[in-house]
């Protein structure tokens, strides 16, 4: 027997509407390039998403088409993302931290027929520009200046709406966006969201033991919209009719927390590194700024447990999160579970910097040589996840189908644990593995135990080859300014924390680590610049 419901679609329009009809008074607040503030309404967006999606039908747009954008995280993006799905198209937000060959490749690869760009990123496309073809190419008049000629301006093409505009007969199973992976390894891979998969993620993101988003918050996404669709924040955030800030190019601590102050945020989301320089700030100037009490999804590598109790004591909330662009990207969510409250703080400590349990809808495994692994909190494997907004495969890419297992899963290329409780901890990623005598050992928890050293500001562990066991770990050690301490401070500091076949094999100070474009520690050039260290220590008889 079937259930007596109707089929309602799963899809995008229907939280633009719902936005739009309920919330037209609430703000949406955009920093400029030049720290202006744009402000304006969601009934200013609704109505100026509605003519992008106009226009781009007028201007030819078939279902399923491309239209790529480049730009800071603005009100405009935010039009782009409701705007663009709403005519049939696609929205394919660049990463404007690539370099210029690999934005060729992804604009060539994705096919992209339109793009949106903003008028302070024009140096970069047209970097690329002559490489790509795309049919139209509108620009936002951030800076107020006059588009400069051969390019169209993004307000006049919005103009050529007639406010007749009608959604079209949209499936569920559509594609409404796309992303492709940062590429750490290999050519970057595309990712494509459909309404469906964007709208249930949404739905998940808001739950209380999620995220929380609620009508009631003031939101503000550092973490780019070219980024995995900033975690989806902008979809959640429009769904509930939050308050959103957007923080335009300026992403430096006293710039966000400013903004954090002068616009009342209550809900934010970033990798841990920006929330590292967030504290340091906060340490120095502890009476600068009046916060609201905030929660902020950290993500995209591990939050340190030092940085979750460095925030708690300014009355930030830390909330640790696991995904990844190809699941859209919420998957696991760290919250102390009801029946674990009474356990000593330092262990739910413990529970708050693994990366968490599975949202609703997700399911999690891990998988070794053994086959499926206990969920002891001990047995680390390669983590594997399926659920409706999980990628099930790569555009274009066969020869990717083995990211993707014969039962239905995709294969993170993430080592993790999970324990008793359900809670999944991240120890690896499969490529930054330290293996030494046969045996792995986590990079991830090395450098989270520095980071909690009071002289460390940054740490990043990884593997240098050595004769005798293969692999050993190596340490690069970013001082706090000011701070200081020894290679045998910090190996004792180790010490007790680890077993002695863990504790690297030495310690190197470096002003700062080289970064991924997502901000993550970039450990493949760490392992290249210090491939010979094992040997030219011994060279020097050490
Ligand atoms: P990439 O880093 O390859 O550009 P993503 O931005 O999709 O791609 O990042 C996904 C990866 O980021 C995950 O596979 C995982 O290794 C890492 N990651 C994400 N969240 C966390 C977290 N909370 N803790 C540790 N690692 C994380």
């Amino acid at each position: 027997m079937n259930g007596t419901m109707m089929q309602g679609s799963l899809v995008l329009p229907s939280l633009l509407e719902r936005a739009g009809k309920l919330f037209s008074k609430v703000e949406i607040v955009s920093r400029l390039p030049d720290k202006s503030l744009h402000r304006h309404t969601y009934g200013d967006f609704y109505r100026r998403a509605r003519q992008l999606a106009e226009a781009l039908q007028r201007a030819g747009l078939r279902r399923g088409d491309r239209v790529a954008t480049l730009m800071w995280n603005h009100y405009a993006h935010l039009e782009a993302y409701f705007g663009v799905p709403a005519s049939g198209g696609v929205l394919h937000t660049l990463n404007l931290r690539l370099h210029p060959d690999d934005l060729t490749y992804i604009v060539q690869h994705a096919e992209d027929r339109f793009l949106i760009v903003d008028d302070v990123l024009l140096p970069l496309f047209e970097q690329f520009k002559n490489r790509v073809s795309l049919e139209r190419v509108f620009v936002v008049p951030l800076t107020g200046a006059p588009v400069p000629e051969g390019y169209e301006n993004y307000e006049d093409f919005l103009a050529t709406a007639t406010g007749d505009f009608r959604y079209p007969d949209l499936d569920e199973n559509e594609a409404a966006g796309m992303c492709y992976t940062s590429g750490t390894t290999g050519k970057p891979k595309g990712v494509v969201y459909s309404h469906r998969s964007l709208v249930l993620h949404s739905l998940a993101s808001a739950l209380v033991d999620t995220l929380a988003v609620s009508n009631r918050d003031t939101v503000l996404p550092v973490v780019p919209m070219f980024h995995a669709n900033a975690w989806g924040v902008p979809f959640t955030a429009t769904m509930v009719g939050a308050k959103q800030v957007f923080p335009g190019p300026h992403l430096d601590p006293v710039s966000l927390l400013d903004l954090f102050e002068a616009e009342g945020v209550t809900l934010t989301a970033g990798v841990p590194t920006i929330w590292l320089g967030i504290v340091q700030a906060l340490e120095k100037e502890p009476d600068r700024w009046k916060l609201q009490p905030m929660r902020m999804a950290v993500g995209g590598s591990a939050a340190p447990e030092g940085l979750i109790r460095a925030m708690d004591r300014f009355g930030l909330r830390v909330v640790h999160a696991w995904g990844m662009t190809e699941t859209t990207p919420l998957g696991t969510v760290s919250q102390v579970k009801a029946t674990l409250r009474d356990w000593p703080e330092d262990r739910q400590y413990e529970i708050r910097a693994k990366q968490g349990l599975p949202v609703p809808l997700i399911e999690i495994r891990i998988v070794n040589d053994q086959g499926e692994a206990p969920w002891d909190g001990k047995t680390m494997g390669e983590l594997q996840v399926r659920g409706p907004w999980v990628a099930a495969s790569y555009y274009n890419r066969p020869e990717s189908a083995d990211s993707f297992t014969e039962d239905g899963w995709f294969r993170t290329g993430d080592v993790a644990t999970i324990d008793p409780e359900g809670y999944m901890k991240i120890t690896d990623r499969t490529k930054d593995l330290i293996k030494s005598g046969g045996e792995w050992i986590s990079s991830v928890d090395l450098e989270n135990a520095l980071m909690g050293h009071p002289a460390v500001a940054e740490a990043a562990v990884f593997a240098v080859p050595h004769p005798k066991w293969q692999e050993r770990p190596l340490a690069a050690v970013v001082l706090k300014a000011g701070a200081s301490a020894t290679e045998e401070e910090l190996r004792a500091y180790l010490a007790t924390k680890f077993a002695k076949w863990w504790l690297p094999d030495g310690f190197v100070f470096l002003d700062e680590i080289p970064r991924t474009s997502a901000g993550k520690f970039l450990k493949s050039s760490l392992r290249e610049r210090f491939k010979n260290w094992v040997s030219e220590r011994e060279g020097q008889g050490a």
